[in-house]
């Protein structure tokens, strides 16, 4: 990559079967690295309890997303459980252009489309700890129909699958543990040459460092 075309910012792309812990450890990753903005993605299921258009995502209707899909609207949509989401490309341009980190909570069909547009995003897949354990989290979250739940289950050996498909595992099984690994992922990326250079472009210049 060269110094003058990088995105300042970095972008993090975080996948998991339902039921790993992702969202938790994401908000506790954000809680704590503010400088990160999370992507809020648009999505045709419907709001569970407590879910608030524009805070999980901004909720909408098929007819509408599709025709945002092929308006090209989106950096990557997918179908994932039944329902479309989609990633905002304006967005996410926009704020890694600012220098922002964005990081896209997303499903493994919407990470590789993110990957062929950003080779540099870091990828990053949540484990759980064991399939018993994956159960035991799907059926706690009560929001849930059993329909749904068993659906999910079923899908998530499908994404599991995929996990190859990104740089990094972490493995949930304790929470402080998963959670300091994916705050060493994060710091790490930032420190990359290429995003180094796009953040500090006066420093390098003053310094006589130029683009290979
Ligand atoms: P949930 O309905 O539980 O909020 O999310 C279901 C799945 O959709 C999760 O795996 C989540 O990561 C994924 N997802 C959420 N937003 C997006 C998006 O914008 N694009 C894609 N490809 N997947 C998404």
């Amino acid at each position: 990559m060269s110094l003058t075309n990088a995105f300042a910012g970095s972008l993090f792309v975080v996948a998991a079967p339902s039921g790993a812990g992702k969202s938790t450890l994401v908000n506790a990753l954000l809680a704590q690295e503010p400088a990160i903005k999370l992507s809020i993605s648009t999505t045709t299921r419907a709001p569970r309890p407590g879910e608030t258009h524009g805070k999980e995502y901004w909720f909408t209707t098929a007819e509408d997303f599709v025709a945002r899909a092929e308006a090209g609207e989106f950096l990557e949509w997918a179908e994932v459980h039944g329902n479309y989401y989609g990633t905002s490309r304006i967005m996410v341009e926009q704020q890694m252009k600012t220098g922002t980190d964005i990081l896209l909570e997303i499903d493994w069909q919407g990470a590789r489309q993110v990957k062929k547009q950003f080779p540099q995003a870091t990828g990053i897949f949540i484990l759980p700890p064991s399939i018993d354990a994956l159960e035991e989290r799907l059926k706690k979250r009560a929001t849930d129909e059993p329909h749904v739940i068993t659906r999910r289950l079923l899908a998530a050996g499908g994404e599991i699958a995929h996990a190859p498909e990104f740089e990094y595992a972490i493995i949930n099984e304790e929470f402080a543990i998963a959670l300091s690994e994916l705050t060493a992922i994060v710091r790490a990326a930032r420190c990359r040459f290429a995003q180094q250079a796009a953040r500090n472009a006066s420093l390098f210049a003053q310094l006589g460092i130029h683009a290979e």
